[in-house]
């Protein structure tokens, strides 16, 4: 596996070993999901990788109905739109990724402060992305 720090090598993680993973700075402790070479808190070099659990909780979320190409063609759109949020992941740190498993016609059925877990039935082979779902 890659030892870059980048978002080509986060999803061979994802998509390749079913992971979710962030890096930890071994400086300061800082935990990001995102991953970079540079700490952003104390700016040192000395990053890891760090596996997440998959567990989080929905803190934000939005409904889209103008979607891109590819998410039209998984079928949603204006009569289906598609939602995204942000999750407070159980180790801190907070990520956006798309939420699936919800139904974005009724949006206030969507409750932030729910559980949801990492939705790893959808990693995209072509254009990954993160995806969580309700636990
Ligand atoms: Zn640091």
């Amino acid at each position: 596996m890659t030892s870059e720090f980048n978002a080509a090598a986060f999803y061979k993680h994802l998509k390749e070993g079913k992971k979710l993973m962030g890096v930890k700075c071994q400086d300061c402790g800082h935990l990001s999901p995102e991953p970079r070479p540079m700490c952003p808190v104390c700016h040192g070099f000395n990053m890891e990788w760090r596996q997440f659990s998959g567990r989080a909780k929905l803190s934000t979320f939005t409904c889209i109905s103008i979607v891109s190409a590819a998410m039209a063609a998984k079928g949603y759109g204006r009569d289906n739109p598609c939602c995204a949020g942000i999750v407070t992941l159980e180790e801190g740190p907070r990520i956006s990724a798309r939420i699936n498993g919800v139904d974005g016609r009724n949006p206030q059925d969507i409750k932030t402060g729910m559980d949801v877990v990492l939705d790893l039935e959808d990693v995209d082979e072509e254009s990954p992305s993160l995806a969580f779902k309700p636990a």
